[in-house]
């Protein structure tokens, strides 16, 4: 067994109460880590480890010097990228190839934040009267409290990270329970990076509470929360209780749109490596195929031809293509949905349970047919191998079918026509909208949801300010004394033109 410790402060320390939990590698399910199981007094120890840092060296460093530390961050995280990807692997049963891949690419939001670091900048105001100065400063918002999801860990955290430290704030990272350890890794390359202390601290607990009360802490700024639409709610309703700010990265239920008139083989290809692929546990999933009836049956009989040669095994194999379910609550849930789905009258065109060789965690890529718009595999999110087909007979119905949801994270448009194309993606409400492609993310590019996906964007140039504070300040330039007791209303002394 590996035994990890939190960061708080600069320091590896264990949790005030002493207790531990273990991480179930869900492909052998047995422990094969012990985290610390920190609770509401680690969090208060986290949160002004993190104050502390803020009023202390990395409060009056520059932006050009924190562009220089994120670079070497981003430097140093491609040569652990391997270490981190299999600790990800360990904890999730996401595919070795995938997780150290993502590891790899995350020094790219590290270098990309790093650019944007020394250009936060202020404004010069034009007031009504030449006798003040007034402009804009750019502030760190203060203490970030980051909280992510079991699946793809460091990437989320990152996407909070990288312009949390851009800004100039500092930050306390709750992981999930089931997937602790590669953010307890990661955490290790701040010092080596050359961070001062409390920049980032790391908090890991058993119990939600420990989420929970990092969201409600006073001591907190700013809440960055990816996960569930039901915990982001409660995530909201902590953070509006301190009246901060939050981003939520929420659930989804994006739909596949296909035409007559696309690639059929490219979206074949697409739709299951965008369904299937994390096992189907990411929140981007395509799980609705919206096909028009004329391709319907050829377009489902492409998917379940590549789907059954889908190569479910070992997630630390290369040749590997499917790991199993994240953990035994994810593989209960989604054989519960499969249930619900064959009661309501679904077929399953392949798959449709676990798989029998393998048993274990292990689903079957799994299509639906037979179901409705109304069905509940289609209108709740499963987050898992689950693809459930509708089909359309014009470019109206499509579109209302594909908005017919809840969620608004993802969709994807599969067609030849240009203009269509086009069209159909402006219509299509979600955050991202994908043509003739599917699940690509870019630290340049914003992502995030409407309706119930969540509030605000990660990525992209903006991200930035939603890490600071625009200040304004007024300068009294005039030289004159003024009565302090005489309101002066501000006039326009340029004369109005002709
Ligand atoms: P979850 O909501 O159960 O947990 C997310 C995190 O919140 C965990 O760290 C958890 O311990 C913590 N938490 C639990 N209760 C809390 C509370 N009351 N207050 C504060 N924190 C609390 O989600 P999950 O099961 O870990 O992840 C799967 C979900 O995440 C899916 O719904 C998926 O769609 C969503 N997700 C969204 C995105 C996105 O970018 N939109 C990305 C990945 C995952």
């Amino acid at each position: 067994m590996e035994q990890f410790q939190m960061l708080i402060g600069g320091k590896r320390v264990d949790a005030v109460s002493g207790k531990t939990f273990e991480s179930e590698n869900p492909y052998t399910r047995e422990p094969w880590a012990t985290v610390p199981d920190g609770s509401a007094a680690d969090v208060d120890l986290a949160v002004q480890a993190a104050r502390d840092a803020l009023n202390g060296e990395w409060g009056s460093m520059t932006g050009f010097t924190r562009a220089r530390l994120l670079r070497k961050l981003g430097d140093l995280i491609e040569v652990h990228a391997e270490r981190l990807g299999r600790m990800e692997v360990n904890d999730s049963g996401k595919l070795y190839l995938e997780t150290v891949g993502q590891a790899k690419g995350l020094s790219a939001w590290y270098h990309y934040f790093a650019g944007l670091a020394d250009k936060v900048e202020g404004r010069q105001i034009p007031g009504p009267t030449s006798d003040f100065l007034i402009y804009t400063r750019r502030e760190p918002v203060g203490v970030v409290a980051a909280i992510t999801p079991w699946n793809s860990p460091l990437l989320l955290l990152s996407v909070k990270l990288a312009p949390a430290l851009a800004a100039g704030c500092t930050v306390v990272v709750k992981p999930s329970e089931h997937s602790p350890t590669a953010t307890l890794a990661f955490a290790e390359l701040f010092e080596e990076a050359g961070f001062p202390p409390g920049v980032l601290n790391v908090v890991t607990g058993i119990s939600r509470e420990t989420g929970a009360a990092l969201a409600a802490h006073p001591g907190v700024d700013r809440v960055g929360f990816t996960g569930s639409t039901e915990t982001g709610r409660s995530v909201a309703k902590a953070a509006a209780g301190n009246l901060n700010k939050a981003t939520l990265e929420l659930g989804g239920k994006s739909p596949q749109v296909v035409f007559p008139d696309a690639d059929l083989d490219a979206a074949a290809n697409g739709i299951v490596a965008g369904v299937f692929a994390a096992s189907g546990q990411s929140c981007i999933a395509g799980t609705r195929l919206i096909a028009h009836v004329d391709i319907h049956d050829e377009l489902v009989e492409r998917i379940v031809e590549k789907a059954r040669r889908i190569r479910q095994g070992d997630p630390h194999d290369v040749n590997s293509q499917m790991g199993p379910m994240a953990n035994k609550v994810q593989y209960e849930k989604v054989m519960h949905y499969l249930g619900i789905a064959k009661d309501e009258g679904a077929t399953a065109a392949c798959g449709g349970g676990q798989n029998p060789e393998l048993g274990g965690y292990f689903i079957e890529p799994t299509l639906l047919t037979g179901v409705t718009k109304d069905s509940t595999v289609v209108r709740e999110e499963v987050f898992g191998p689950v693809l459930a087909a509708l089909t359309f007979t014009d470019e109206d119905e499509a579109v209302a079918l594909a908005n017919d949801t809840e969620f608004g994270l993802g969709g994807g448009v599969w067609t030849n026509d240009i203009g269509r194309a086009h069209r159909v993606a402006a219509r299509i409400q979600a955050g991202t909208v994908w043509v003739n492609t599917y699940r690509l993310f870019a630290p340049s590019a914003p992502f995030g949801g409407v309706k119930q996906s969540g509030i605000g964007r990660e990525n992209g140039i903006h991200a930035i300010d939603e890490y600071t504070e625009e200040k304004t300040i007024w300068v009294n330039v005039s030289g004159v004394n003024r009565d302090p007791f005489a309101f002066v209303a501000p006039k326009v002394e340029a004369k109005a033109q002709g």
